[in-house]
């Protein structure tokens, strides 16, 4: 059974679209086109994740996340916020108010699917994989070991939650102030320094020798992992 999961769109061809695309991937799926609509289907159901316009004709989809972060019962809810509005200032407002990512409009549908499902793989909603194995690189996650070539390599905690992260969203360039907000944990991390982020993959690099040159610097934006 795969997770529920709320939409909130006022636009209805492109509720349509979010809808049939995540039926299709087997969610299960409830939506609503305004603020009042989602508070009532909240009522009704507990969702494991929410998808949140921020262009709502009762409000701003942000400060209905404020209100709904409040709630204990909600407060730790993952939500993927949707805007038009594709300046930065958006996406910081969007983390500073409580989301978990931000989707610009217009989006691909197969980048939304992959978003909602990094989100639920990191909210626990469904469970790691035991290992992950990437080239000549192989995680495994109770035992938190690494091995490069079949050969143990020491990692430090934070060295092996960052490969991990990057090895689950492999083949997609995460910027530096994702990877702090999702490895370090920084809820506010655009304005903290970056720098830890640049160091630790410096270090992770170096202990894996040849097998993480997988881990690739992208100029500008930040890094990527490529199976
Ligand atoms: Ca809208």
């Amino acid at each position: 059974m795969k997770a529920q999961i709320l939409v909130v769109e006022d636009q209805p061809a492109t509720l349509d679209l979010i809808c049939d695309v995540l039926k299709e991937e087997g969610f299960e799926v409830q939506q609503a086109q305004s603020t009042a609509g989602a508070r009532d289907s909240l009522r009704r159901a507990a969702p494991e994740l929410l998808i949140l316009d921020r262009g709502l004709p009762d409000g701003d989809g942000l400060d209905f996340l404020k209100e709904l972060r409040t709630e204990e019962k909600w407060a730790h809810l993952p939500v993927l916020i949707l805007t038009a509005r594709k300046a930065v200032e958006d996406r910081v407002l969007g983390l500073k108010g409580g989301a978990d990512d931000y989707l610009a409009k217009p989006f691909n549908t197969t980048e939304l699917v992959a978003r909602v499902e990094a989100l639920l793989r990191r909210s626990g909603k469904e469970a790691p994989p035991p290992f992950q194995v990437v080239g000549e690189l192989k995680l495994e996650f109770e035992s938190r070991r690494a091995f490069a070539k079949g050969k143990e390599v020491a990692l430090s905690a934070k060295e092996f939650d960052l490969l991990w992260f990057m090895i689950s969203n492999k083949n997609r360039v995460l910027t530096r102030d994702f990877l702090l907000q999702h490895v370090w944990g920084y809820e506010e991390g655009l304005d903290l320094t970056t720098k830890v982020v640049d160091v630790t993959v410096s270090h992770l690099r170096e202990k894996l020798g040849p097998a993480g040159s997988v881990i690739t610097a992208v100029r500008g934006f930040g890094y990527r992992l490529d199976a």
